[in-house]
């Protein structure tokens, strides 16, 4: 889809991309393994790192996915990365974008850029501010979560480490709001999203806690991993 090429360029002109290679290549790593166990495998997605503070990742249609400098330094393994990447795989394999863009823009644009035409540079820049400002709906921040849970299980990851993810947010966010302000302001209350990420966790075998509340203290023992699916051994990641 044209306009995700268009979208992704007006974004890195609103925020600069980072300089840091290393970041870059440990995110396409594990952005591509991801992609590969989801159900859009075949789309060619691009990952970049924006040089950005806040704790953040952004998805745009077309699978342009990008996190922020703040959540590299945030996450506290792969897995953990693995489940933001796995989250906004989830958006893109679940054609949330388009949408979100049919629901919530005059139908024609949307025909416009479906069938190829091109969108005016306001059109663009629009298109960026919703997805940066105003994100996905509820339900389907809960659907992207659940398939995170399901994709980072298929490519070899520990999937509870989302929980880790989130709990850690729900601390920091308290602390300091203003490097978190966007990714608060677009999606549900983390405690609703662990309480439901457990649930898939527990689905998939995964100890995680039968009550609402963690078993055990956020950091000191990961939760207990089941067997990766048939026929795919857990492969170590290339950072
Ligand atoms: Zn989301």
């Amino acid at each position: 889809m044209r306009i995700g090429r268009q979208a992704a360029a007006e974004l890195e002109q609103q925020y600069p991309l980072s300089p840091d290679a290393g970041l870059r290549a440990r995110l396409t790593a594990i952005g591509e393994r991801i992609a590969a166990r989801s159900a859009r495998p075949g789309l060619p997605y691009t990952f970049k790192v924006l040089r950005v503070r806040e704790v953040n990742a952004i998805s745009l249609p077309g699978g342009f996915i990008y996190a922020t400098e703040g959540l590299m330094r945030f996450v506290e393994s792969d897995d953990e990365l693995a489940f933001v990447l796995g989250h906004e795989i989830g958006h893109v394999a679940a054609r949330h974008h388009v949408q979100l863009l049919e629901r919530h823009f005059f139908l024609a644009l949307v025909a416009q850029l479906l069938f190829g035409g091109d969108p005016t540079a306001a059109q663009v820049a629009a298109i960026v501010r919703f997805f940066v400002q105003r994100g996905f709906s509820r339900e389907f921040e809960f659907e992207a979560d659940r398939l995170a849970v399901a994709y980072t299980h298929r490519a070899g990851f520990d999937a509870s480490a989302g929980l880790g993810f989130m709990r850690r947010l729900r601390v920091a966010e308290g602390r300091d709001p203003s490097q978190f302000e966007v990714l608060f302001r677009t999606h549900p209350g983390l405690t609703d999203r662990i309480d439901r990420v457990r649930r898939e966790l527990r689905q998939l075998g995964y100890d995680v806690g039968a009550t609402g509340h963690p078993r055990h203290a956020p950091g000191r023992r990961p939760a207990r991993r089941p067997a990766a699916p048939r026929g795919q051994v857990p492969r170590p990641v290339a950072a």
